[in-house]
Formats: C-alpha cells, structure tokens, sequence
C-alpha cells in the first residue's frame, strides 16, 4: 500500500490531507510534517496587527484534529528532502520514507536581501502571526506617538493584495482612534501602476485602489525598489518603466510595514530538477515535478512565471482558491496513479482576491490568470468587508472539523459567482 506525506500544514497542506485521505484506496496511510504543532490562518494577519483579532481566534491545534481523521503528524519539520532515496530527514533527526510526497511549505520570507529590512530590523511583517503581533505594539506606538507610515512591498514581492489590505486596514483603524491626522501615510510598490497586483491588473483594480489611497489621502511611489532602511528613513530608488532611474527618496517613518519577497524554504532549496533559482517547485499542469515524478506541489512554494515585463520583479500571487484548486487537482492525480492509471486533472490557476478595507474592501477575479481573460471582473463595497469575515469563519470551521469542503462553503461562493473557479478539468486523452 502506499504512504503519501504532505510536507507542510498551512492553507494549502491542511485541506490537501484532508482531500487525500478522502481520495485513498483501504491501506493507504497518509503523514503531514509541519513546522509546529498549530494551524495559523495568515490572511487574518493584518487584523491581528491592529488588534481586530487575537492570536488564538485564528489558530487549531492540528494534532487531534488529524488524529480524528486517521492522518500521522509530525510537527518536527523538515530538515531536508531526500528525492532520490524518497526520504524526508526530519529536525529530530530521524527519517520518513514516503512513496508519494506533496510540498506545501509556503514561502520563506527574504527579509535579509535588504540591508535593514524586516521585524528582525527596521520595518514591521504581517507574514506571521508573530510578525503581526510585533506589529501590533509598533501599532500602538504610532498611535500614541503619530509620525509618518510606509505600507507597501519590496521588489520581487509576490504578494500585492495584502499590502493594499494593510494600508487600508490601518488607515481604518487610525482614524477610528481619531488619530489619523497625525499619521502621513504612503505606498511603496515595485509593481509598475497602482493595482498591477503582479497580474497586470484585473478588471478595473487600476482606478479602483488609486482612487481609493486618494480618497484615504495615502500617497503613493510605484516602481519602487527599496534600496536600505535605516531605524527612522527608508531609501527607495523610483524607476522609470525602461528600468531607468526616475527619482531618489528618503522617505522618514516612524512605523512601516512592506511585504519581502518570497523564496522556496531551505529544506527543499537548491535541489536540480526540483526547484528554480528562488527555490519555488518546478510543477507541470498535473502539479507534478518533471525530475521526480511521485512529488507534487501546491500553494505558494509552486514556481508560477511573471504575467509580464516590468521594470522591477513582480511575482504573480499564489491567493486561496488558487491553491484549493491546485490541492483538488492534485488528490485526484495521485489517486488516479495509485489505481494504475495516469494523471488528468488540471487546476484552473484562477486568481481570486477579496481585499479587505477595514469597513469596505475590492474583490477581483482573474480567469486566466494571463490576460486576454475569460473572466476579468473586480468590484468594490462594504459586502467585500463581510464576505472576508465569512470565508474566515469557513476555513477555519473547516479546518478545525477536518474537512476540505463543506456544502455551506460552496453555496457561499456560489453567492459570489465564483464557485466555477475552483473548478479543474479533466483532459480527455
Ligand atoms: C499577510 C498575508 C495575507 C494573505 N491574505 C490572503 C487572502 O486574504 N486571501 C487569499 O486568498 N490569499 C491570501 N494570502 C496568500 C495565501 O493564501 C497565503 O499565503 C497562504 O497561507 C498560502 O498557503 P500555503 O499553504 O502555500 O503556505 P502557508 O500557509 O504559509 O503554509 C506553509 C506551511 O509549511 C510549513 N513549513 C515550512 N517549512 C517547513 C519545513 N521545513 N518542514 C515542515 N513544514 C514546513 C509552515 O510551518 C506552514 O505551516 C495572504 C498571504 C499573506 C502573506
């Protein structure tokens, strides 16, 4: 019988068990290795960091909900991937052998490739929720104190939603404190126009954030590649889109939160045939490695090409129902393979956005991810607000009862009109 090990129990890990176990033949053993004990929803991050929510409303303890469901975990971590021998050597130093292997290990977060970058220097993270919670002393001081903001991502950032969540959320959360006249904010992105968000734009997100950070009255520098922070200055080079020099800024703060760029994690890095350059996975259609083909991957640590050229690197976002695809697609191929025949289901890829504002928010989705489009729709309103709580509520009810898809789930997003998104095909051969 075989043994399938998730690496990785994140958004995408998590639900990936959960539908692999559903999808196995009688004596197929499951094992999820995570770093840690604890499930973390990270797009609530942002609301942490200004205190909307506690670290414990959005955490499970994994170990008895996979015990519930038959799954072995092991919160020890990966030290390294072994591919050719089908091995995982775990931190505590012992070894897992697996016949099929899924990476779901997300990003690791390249705070070092700028000199006085990130919480463990000069600027503020809402990647974790340790990060977040960091932010949220540094939010207090800002709010007792004021002083200029920066908000925004560095080059190569692959993560633009969440950004624009932030100076938005922050904003909402300063002028409830009646604060936010001290607190002259600005947005730093290396994307090429305000609401690119690394797929060169979808519907109308061009006009609908650059008339939102003005009405906000957040400024805002596009490519932008941020050369060095200092304690209080952040130095930021504005380029022209041929890559030129345009503009240098020293731009002061007294609190600044940018996303860093991504790259795969240590333990599979640097693996020929494995992974790219950045360490992300190398995947076909099917989310199986070309090299190793009993590996799989889904989620962020997927390699994805840019849309596009542009003056800086900006990464294409990997968002949830992206990755809930790629986790759907994936249990069916492996299912296929272990009853002898090849794999066929194909994830859409779509990208599904709901932005949240703090009282408003955009929502956008882009089918194909690559512009001409079939479906190129974004809107805005309070309902994105609720509907980002709801989709909060769902994972994380879902998470914690173990199940990768619940009826009141789909029908929810039925509601919203993007149901179809999940959806893979099947190729007919
Ligand atoms: C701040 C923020 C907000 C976001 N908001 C949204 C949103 O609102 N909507 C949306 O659709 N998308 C959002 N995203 C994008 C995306 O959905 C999330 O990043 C999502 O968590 C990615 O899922 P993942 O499973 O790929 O990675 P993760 O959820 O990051 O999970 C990776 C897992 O791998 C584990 N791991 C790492 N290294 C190892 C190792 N060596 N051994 C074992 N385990 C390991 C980690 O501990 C973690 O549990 C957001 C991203 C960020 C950063």
């Amino acid at each position: 019988m075989a043994h399938i090990v998730v690496l990785g129990a994140g958004l995408g890990g998590t639900i990936m068990a959960y539908e692999m176990k559903d999808a196995l033949r009688a004596g197929d053993t499951v094992t999820v290795v995570n770093k840690g004990g604890t499930y973390s929803f990270v797009p609530s991050n942002p609301w942490v960091a200004v205190g909307w929510r506690q670290k414990e409303d959005i955490e499970v303890d994994l170990a008895p909900v996979m015990a519930r469901r038959g799954i072995a975990f092991r919160p020890e971590g990966a030290k390294r991937l072994l591919p050719q021998a089908n091995q995982i050597e775990l931190n505590d130093g012992s070894v897992l052998n697996y016949d099929y292997l899924i990476i779901a290990t997300g990003p690791e977060l390249a705070f070092d490739e700028i000199e006085g970058f990130g919480p463990e220097a000069n600027t503020q993270s809402v990647c974790q929720v340790d990060h977040a919670l960091a932010t949220r002393d540094a939010f207090e001081k800002l709010s007792a104190s004021g002083g200029p903001a920066i908000i925004g991502a560095a080059q190569g950032a692959s993560c633009y939603g969440p950004a624009y969540e932030f100076a938005f959320i922050l904003e909402t959360a300063l002028r409830r404190r009646k604060v936010r006249d001290r607190v002259p904010m600005t947005f730093v992105t290396p994307e090429p126009y305000i609401g690119h968000l690394g797929l060169d734009g979808v519907g109308d997100t061009k006009s609908l954030l650059e008339s939102a950070l003005r009405e906000k009255h957040i400024k805002w520098i596009t490519n932008a590649k941020v050369v060095k922070v200092d304690p209080a200055t952040m130095h930021v080079e504005e380029l022209n889109d041929d890559g030129s020099l345009k503009a240098k800024h020293e731009l002061p703060f007294a609190f600044s939160m940018l996303l860093p760029a991504f790259r795969g994690v240590a333990a599979i890095r640097g693996i020929e045939g494995l992974t790219n350059p950045r360490g992300f996975i190398l995947a076909d259609k099917y989310q199986r490695n070309p090299a190793f083909p009993n590996i799989f991957s889904i989620g962020v640590c997927v390699a994805i090409p840019p849309v596009g050229k542009t003056a800086l690197p900006v990464g294409v976002p990997k968002t949830g129902f992206m990755i809930e695809s790629m986790v759907t697609a994936t249990a069916q191929n492996i299912s296929s393979l272990l009853r002898g025949e090849e794999p066929k289901s194909v994830a859409s890829w779509n990208a599904v956005c709901l932005a949240d504002f703090g009282d408003s928010g955009i929502a956008f989705v882009a089918q194909p991810q690559i512009p001409p489009r079939n479906v190129n729709w974004s809107s805005s309103g309070k309902w994105v607000h609720a509907a980002k709580i709801g989709f909060e509520k769902y994972f994380l009810r879902k998470i914690r009862q173990g199940k990768s898809e619940t009826f009141y789930e789909k029908f929810a997003l039925d509601l919203l009109g993007i149901s179809k998104l999940k959806d893979i095909h099947e190729e007919i051969t």
